[in-house]
């Protein structure tokens, strides 16, 4: 019997797509010349999907596909895939949570520490030769005595606030709801959380209902020593009122790792120099894409064998619950 066959969107890891060789029939649809035609071709086959690269799987093609029983997404965040329509097809669908915690936790502490003390702009000033006539000014903001209010705090989010504290700062948090076993001050909304503190840190899940979490009220209330990182997704932000609040100061600086148009990054935003900008490197560390193409991989063999998911996501949940 031919192993079973597995849809692949987008290009992979290749230490992840060796495995899934060597247990699945793979169908690398990014390398086909007329992808239409090679879908046609094996949507009543396919039982699996591999989504790397962000692919997108909406529920056109879940549809499409009659025997579809798993999608595995690489990515702690699943946004790019319907699952509320997966859900409603009988289909599962699982994420890679925890193995990127710290990764992830490592380089939003790091785009706070660059974004306060503006470590690529001095960089620049040094590569320009500028060192030689003068010295970088001082710059106006300091991690010394800030509150960070946490905008999902999660398991990426406590990692962050464990670091946080580390550096003395502050904490308090926003979710949907008040944690039990969290000592950090809770607030009900953004905007209370963005009067209280001065420093913002977004990690929360994207998608219909985070965006534009942060608009212009809650950068308003956030106010002109405040600083904004996001490490979620650009759509929790509205990316036009974050460009009008940093060029009129409204805010101080921002820190940005996500954009709502990736990977395209607007102009507006590109000629500030109180932004620091990053290509969605969260979890880019070898070590890291390694381990979460790993949970891909143990998640649809587990299927495979029978075993269920390994790491279902909270639409799917496993076992089925009972209707
Ligand atoms: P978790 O599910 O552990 O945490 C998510 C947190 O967000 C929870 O505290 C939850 O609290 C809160 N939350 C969820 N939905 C809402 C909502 N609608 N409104 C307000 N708060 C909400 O996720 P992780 O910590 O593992 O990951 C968080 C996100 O980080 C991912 O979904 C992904 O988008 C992003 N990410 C970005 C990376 C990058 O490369 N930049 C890398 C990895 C992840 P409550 O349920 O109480 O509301």
């Amino acid at each position: 019997m031919s192993a079973p066959d597995l849809l692949m969107p987008k290009p992979m890891l290749a230490q992840t797509v060796e495995a899934l060789d060597r247990a699945f029939t793979v169908h690398k649809l990014w390398q086909a010349q007329d992808p239409d035609a090679v879908l046609a071709g094996i949507a009543d086959r396919v039982r699996f999907i591999a989504a790397g690269g962000h692919a997108h799987v909406d529920e056109a093609l879940i549809a499409a596909l009659p025997k579809l029983e798993i999608i595995a997404n690489f990515g702690v965040g699943y946004d790019s895939v319907d699952a509320a329509a997966a859900a409603r097809h009988g289909v599962v669908v699982t994420n890679t949570p925890e193995v990127l915690n710290e990764d992830v936790a490592d380089l939003a502490m790091a785009l706070l520490l660059a974004t306060i003390r503006e470590v690529p702009q001095a960089d620049r000033f040094l590569r320009q030769g500028r060192w030689l006539n003068e010295n970088y000014p001082l710059t106006p903001a300091t991690l010394r005595g800030r509150t960070l209010g946490i905008v999902g705090l999660g398991r990426i989010g406590k990692a962050i606030a464990r670091r946080a504290e580390a550096f003395g700062l502050k904490i308090a948090y926003y979710g949907r709801r008040r944690q039990a076993d969290v000592a950090y001050a809770y607030h009900p909304s953004v905007k209370a959380l963005a009067e209280a503190v001065d420093t913002l840190m977004i990690i929360v899940p994207g998608g219909a209902e985070t965006r534009h979490l942060i608009d212009a009220e809650v950068l308003e209330a956030l106010g002109p020593e405040g600083v904004l990182i996001n490490v979620a997704r650009g759509s929790v932000v509205d990316e036009n009122a974050l460009v009008e609040a940093l060029r009129n100061r409204t805010i101080l600086a921002a820190g940005l790792d996500v954009f709502a148009d990736e990977p395209n990054v607007p102009e507006a935003l590109m000629a500030l120099d109180n932004a620091v900008l990053l290509p969605h490197v969260g979890s880019a560390t070898i070590h890291t894409r390694r381990a979460m193409g790993q949970l891909v991989v143990d998640n649809l063999v587990s299927w495979r064998d029978g075993k269920g998911p390994l790491t279902p996501v909270a639409e799917t949940p496993w076992p089925r619950e009972k209707a």
